[in-house]
C-alpha cells in the first residue's frame, strides 16, 4: 500500500462516494481563505452544489468561535454557497446547544467573542463576561477582600477566541473554576490562525483554553473538532452515521483527527493550514497521537473533486463511443 496520505484519484473518489452519504466540510482553508475569509477557493461553491445534487447530505462544520450560525449562513449566501442554515455547524452554536440539551439553568462566564453570547441568548442561556472585564485597582487586594466582582449564579465557564483576553479575565475564570461543580467548556483547541502571505501566524483559541486549563488545573470539555460532540449532535438530529461520513479539512489536529477518531473517512486539502509534508511527517513520528492525524487521502483543493468527477463522466462518454 502507498504511504499515507494517498493522492486521491478518480477511482478512489468514485469508490469513496459509493460508501458515504454525508460530507462534513470545514470552512476556513477549505471553502474560503484570507484574513477576512472572503477569498473563495475557486469552484468551491460548485463542489457543494454538485455533492448535494448527487444526493449527499452536506454540512459545513467550523471551529471558528467568533461567528454564529446566522453569521456563517449570511456569509455563505453572500459568497454564493447553496446551503441551509441548519446545515451550518459552528463551535459557538454547538456549545450553546449543548448547554440547552443538558438543561443548564445557571449563568455562563464567557471568555470569548460576542458570537458565543449571541448563540447562548438564542438558546435561552444566560451569560456574562464578553468585553474587557477589567478589575479595578489591585487584583491581589480584590481577591483577598472577595471583591473580584464574581456573580454567584455562574455555573459554567465557556472559552473561545477572545481578543479582549486579559489577566483579569483569566483570574475571574480560574476563580469560578475553583468550584468543582462549575462546568468548564471550550469551543475549540486550535492553536494557530494562518495569516495568508506571511510565514507568521496568530495564536488561536486553543492557547487561551490552555492558559485557563493550566491555571485552574482542570481540563476543558471541548465542543469543536476533534471532539466527538459535533458528531453526537449530527447523529441525534440527522441520523448521520460515521462510517458513511467523509470529513474534508485543512487542519490535521482538528479536522483529520476528528474524522479518524470518530470512525469517519478523512481527506486533507492543501489550501489551508497543513502541507503535504506536514501530513507525511506524521507517518515518520513514532507517536500514536500524531498518527491519528494522518488523512487517508489528500487533494490539492476541494475543487479537484469536480475535475475527478468530470474525468469519470468524460471517460464514460468516450467508452460509449
Ligand atoms: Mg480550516
Amino acid at each position: 500500500m502507498d504511504s499515507l496520505p494517498m493522492s486521491m484519484d478518480r477511482d478512489s473518489l468514485q469508490q469513496l462516494l459509493g460508501e458515504i452519504d454525508t460530507i462534513l466540510l470545514d470552512c476556513d482553508g477549505v471553502l474560503w481563505q484570507g484574513a477576512q475569509g472572503t477569498d473563495v477557493v475557486p469552484r468551491a461553491q460548485e463542489v457543494v452544489s454538485r455533492l448535494k445534487s448527487m444526493g449527499k447530505k452536506v454540512f459545513l462544520v467550523t471551529n471558528n468561535s467568533t461567528v454564529t450560525q446566522d453569521d456563517c449562513y449570511r456569509k455563505c449566501n453572500t459568497l454564493g454557497f447553496s446551503v441551509e442554515r441548519e446545515s451550518i455547524i459552528c463551535a459557538s452554536f454547538v456549545l450553546a446547544q449543548y448547554l440547552k440539551e443538558i438543561n443548564f439553568q445557571k449563568k455562563v462566564y464567557v471568555v470569548g467573542a460576542a458570537a458565543i453570547a449571541q448563540e447562548m441568548q438564542d438558546a435561552g442561556i444566560r451569560c456574562i463576561g464578553v468585553g474587557p472585564e477589567r478589575i479595578g485597582g489591585s487584583i491581589y487586594a480584590a481577591l483577598a477582600e472577595g471583591k473580584l466582582g464574581l456573580d454567584p449564579d455562574v455555573g459554567a465557564v465557556a472559552v473561545g477566541f477572545d481578543r479582549e483576553f486579559s489577566y483579569d479575565k483569566l483570574v475571574r475564570a480560574v476563580t469560578y473554576l475553583a468550584n468543582p461543580e462549575c462546568l468548564f467548556l471550550a469551543t475549540n483547541t486550535d492553536e494557530k490562525y494562518i495569516v495568508t502571505g506571511t510565514p507568521l501566524h496568530l495564536p488561536a483559541a486553543g492557547i487561551l483554553v490552555r492558559a485557563i486549563e493550566k491555571a485552574s488545573s482542570r481540563q476543558a470539555q471541548v465542543m469543536g473538532k476533534p471532539s466527538p460532540t459535533i458528531l453526537y449532535m449530527l447523529q441525534a438530529r440527522y441520523g448521520v452515521q460515521p462510517q458513511k461520513t467523509l470529513v474534508i479539512g485543512d487542519t490535521l489536529a482538528s479536522d483529520i483527527m476528528f474524522g479518524n477518531e470518530c470512525g469517519m473517512w478523512s481527506v486533507l486539502v492543501l489550501t489551508g493550514v497543513a502541507t503535504l509534508q506536514d501530513a507525511r511527517n506524521l507517518s515518520l513520528a513514532n507517536d500514536p497521537l500524531l498518527q491519528k492525524q494522518i488523512p487517508l487521502f489528500y487533494l490539492e483543493s476541494v475543487a479537484d473533486i469536480l475535475t475527478l468527477l468530470d474525468s469519470v463522466t468524460n471517460n464514460n462518454v468516450n467508452e460509449e463511443h
